[in-house]
């Protein structure tokens, strides 16, 4: 079998360990766990970025509620450019009547979540709102109510903690800023 390369550590420069990263999933679990206590509450995580921050929060957190996917894909590679958008793998549960919080690992431009919250809208759910581990502000296109959020980040393109570079790093245990080769 050919050697697989390692990581080029050269390419990777730590922003948040998992340390810092847990210590924040910690509030975040706690808080989401106080503000919907008694609450029919669905966390629907965004395909696939979001998988590990979904796991990792959901732990944390001490109040009954479901669980589910949704994945969405961009038509154009330019996708913050165009912003269409379209759902690749929908949800299973209904979220009608829910109290809903969608899950997402980055939001960027926020084109993304804001089709997924104008999709979302249609369903009647009783609440929407959305928590992500990083928030990108200075690239914001579309206008997204952030409700919960783990850190700020400047407009640098990162990898781990479930964030990709062609579906490769996702398993990084820590957040880095990487430079695309
Ligand atoms: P938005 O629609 O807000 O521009 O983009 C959100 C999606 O773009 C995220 O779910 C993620 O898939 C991807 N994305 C945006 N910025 C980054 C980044 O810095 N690193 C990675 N790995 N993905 C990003
Ligand atoms: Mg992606």
């Amino acid at each position: 079998m050919k050697e697989q390369k390692p990581y080029e550590e050269n390419q990777l420069k730590i922003l948040f360990t998992l340390e810092q990263i847990e210590e924040k999933i910690c509030e975040l679990g706690k808080r989401i766990s106080d503000d919907y206590a008694g609450l029919d509450l669905v966390m629907i995580g965004v395909l696939r970025g979001s998988t590990y921050f979904l796991v990792d929060l959901t732990r944390r957190m001490r109040i009954p509620f479901a669980i589910d996917f949704i994945s969405i894909s961009h038509y154009s590679e330019q996708a913050d450019s165009t912003g269409v958008v379209r759902i690749t793998k929908d949800l299973d549960l209904s979220i009608s009547g829910k109290h809903v919080l969608i899950v997402e690992g980055i939001v960027d431009t926020g084109l993304s979540l804001g089709y997924l919250l104008r999709n979302l809208k249609t369903r009647n759910p009783e609440s929407l709102k959305i928590c992500t581990l990083l928030n990108v502000e200075a690239r914001r296109i579309v206008e997204v109510p952030v409700d919960y959020k783990g850190f700020d980040i400047p407009n640098i393109f990162v990898v781990g903690y479930g964030l990709d570079y062609n579906e490769k790093y996702r398993n990084l245990q820590f957040i880095a800023e990487f430079n695309r080769p």
